[in-house]
């Protein structure tokens, strides 16, 4: 199987890029930000727990993402891989998803970690905010919040996975073809 960590900051260019490579890899797109969305939109307990904390920019705690990937997993037992996007996020989150992949006989093939400078995530962020709906695209402080998470809480997990040879780092500056290109080159060697 093919599982890789699509990591990076909000506004990296995750989720465009996962759902260009989902067609190139033929993989199971899971991201636990589409998930949460999509628990809030269907009014299930679950998505109104969630939506606080993500219209002011916290993380949602560990064991309701767990569970949700948990289940996604279960939920696609013949797939060829997966594009873990926007998860892991936390050091319990990582070892939780090795201990998953590892019941059903699997690993993280590799981290692809994208990296852009915070004055253009913001950029990019408050342009999506245009469009997105999203409350949490829309306001500097919140993004501010959301960015600071990641430095505190999720970035860290590079070295996690740079410990098991798995961290490639890829500039997240260019345009989206040129980003896919490099994104290609270090899958087609794994
Ligand atoms: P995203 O769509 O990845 O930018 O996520 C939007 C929001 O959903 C985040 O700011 C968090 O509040 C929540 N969220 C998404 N994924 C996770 C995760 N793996 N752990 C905790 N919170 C998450």
């Amino acid at each position: 199987m093919l599982n890789l960590v699509l990591f990076g900051p909000p506004g990296a260019g995750k989720g465009t890029q996962s759902n260009l490579l989902i067609d190139k890899y033929n993989l199971v797109h899971l991201s636990t930000g589409d998930i949460l969305r999509g628990e809030i939109t269907a009014g299930t307990a679950l998505g109104l727990e969630a939506k606080a904390l993500m219209d002011r920019g916290d993380l949602v705690p560990d064991e309701v993402v767990i569970g949700m990937i948990s289940s996604k997993l279960d939920n696609n037992p013949n797939a060829n891989g997966f594009i873990f996007d926007g998860f892991p996020r936390t050091a319990a989150q990582a070892t939780a998803l090795d201990n998953l992949l590892a019941e059903k006989g699997t690993a993280i093939s590799a981290m692809l970690s994208l990296k852009v400078e915070d004055a253009e995530l913001i950029r990019r962020l408050l342009e999506r905010g245009k469009n997105s709906g999203r409350e949490d695209d829309k306001n500097e402080v919140i993004i501010a919040n959301r960015i600071n998470e990641y430095n505190t809480k999720t970035a860290p997990l590079k070295e996690y996975y740079s410990a098991q040879n798995k961290l490639s780092e890829i500039e997240g500056i260019g345009s989206v073809d040129e980003i896919t290109s490099k994104l290609n080159e270090v899958i087609d060697t794994l």
